[in-house]
């Protein structure tokens, strides 16, 4: 069985200082009684669970007061409003929870030791949000479309600055490619997550983004189709290219990652 989970950390005035969050859980015997509001959560809408961060204690400093718990999406009390993206899509969510009771046994690790656990989450998102993977597939396919689009009678590829900026892309995605090896052959309790994570968020968000406006360009109008059964990689570019300009907002900012390493590399 499969069972897809929404992450429920950022609130209305808690994004990057996520710790200020203050949706709350109170104990009431063998539950927790949550009430709050989370915002931008993706996929809320088909999500069978969220992990969830809640405040556990109130009157603790900011860090050390949140737990990590699992709500079953079915729970009364849970209402997700959409919330519809540049790209006219929707992909992202409010959750409403009033009132929504939760099993004691749906607490990850330790009460008030949640932090920990969205650390390390969030570690890991980062890493994937980079999508190295994605990243080559996308300039290569920015290569192959520019070969057969046409202009003036000649093939795109074949002007020269836009043949260099691909080939400056290409070497980023190497070193993109290299970084994300040196992490994987790291052993585990040396990798220090942080830094690798916040350097392959940073850059690989920066690459994505300058893919699609790259194939934006290239595209031209066609890119503008939301639907194009007869090209459909080419269908939605443009969409794509206006969703991409979240990836330096999403799994935290840039500016974070740079104060993150700022502090953990250069001290
Ligand atoms: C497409 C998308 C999907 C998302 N999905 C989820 C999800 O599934 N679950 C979830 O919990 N959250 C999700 N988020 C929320 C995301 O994690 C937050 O938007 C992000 O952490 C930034 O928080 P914020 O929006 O409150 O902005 P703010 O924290 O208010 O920041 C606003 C601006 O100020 C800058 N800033 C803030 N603090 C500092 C600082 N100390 N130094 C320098 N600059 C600073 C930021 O870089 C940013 O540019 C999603 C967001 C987007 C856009």
């Amino acid at each position: 069985m499969d069972l897809w989970f929404c992450q429920g950390f950022s609130e209305p005035g808690a994004g990057s200082d996520l710790a200020s969050l203050r949706t709350s859980a109170r104990r009431e015997g063998d539950e927790y009684v949550i009430n709050g509001q989370k915002i931008w959560t993706s996929s809320a809408h088909y999500a069978d669970w969220m992990f969830a961060l809640v405040r556990t204690d109130p009157e603790a400093r900011k860090q050390l007061g949140i737990s990590f718990l699992l709500i079953d999406m079915k729970t009364r009390g849970i209402s997700v409003r959409p919330i519809i993206t540049l790209d006219g899509d929707h992909h992202l969510n409010e959750v409403f929870l009033d009132e929504v009771r939760v099993p004691v046994t749906n607490l990850v690790g330790e009460e008030n030791k949640g932090w920990d656990c969205a650390k390390f989450l969030l570690a890991n998102e980062r890493t994937g949000i980079a999508n190295v993977g994605l990243c080559r597939e996308r300039l290569d396919y920015a290569r192959e479309l520019a070969s057969h689009t046409l202009q003036a009678g000649r093939p795109l590829i074949e002007d020269v600055k836009l043949h260099r900026e691909i080939a400056v892309l290409d070497a980023e995605i190497r070193a993109l490619e290299i970084t994300n090896a040196r992490f994987l052959l790291t052993e585990s309790e040396q990798r220090r997550l942080p830094p690798f994570a916040s350097v392959l968020k940073l850059k690989g968000t920066e690459i994505q983004q300058e893919i699609y406006q790259l194939l934006t360009r290239i595209a031209g109008p066609a890119g503008l189709e939301r639907r194009t059964p007869a090209e459909p990689s080419l269908a939605a570019v443009n969409a794509r290219y206006f969703y991409s300009r979240a990836a330096s907002v999403y799994g935290g900012s840039s500016e974070i990652q740079k104060d993150i390493l700022a502090k953990t590399v250069v001290g």
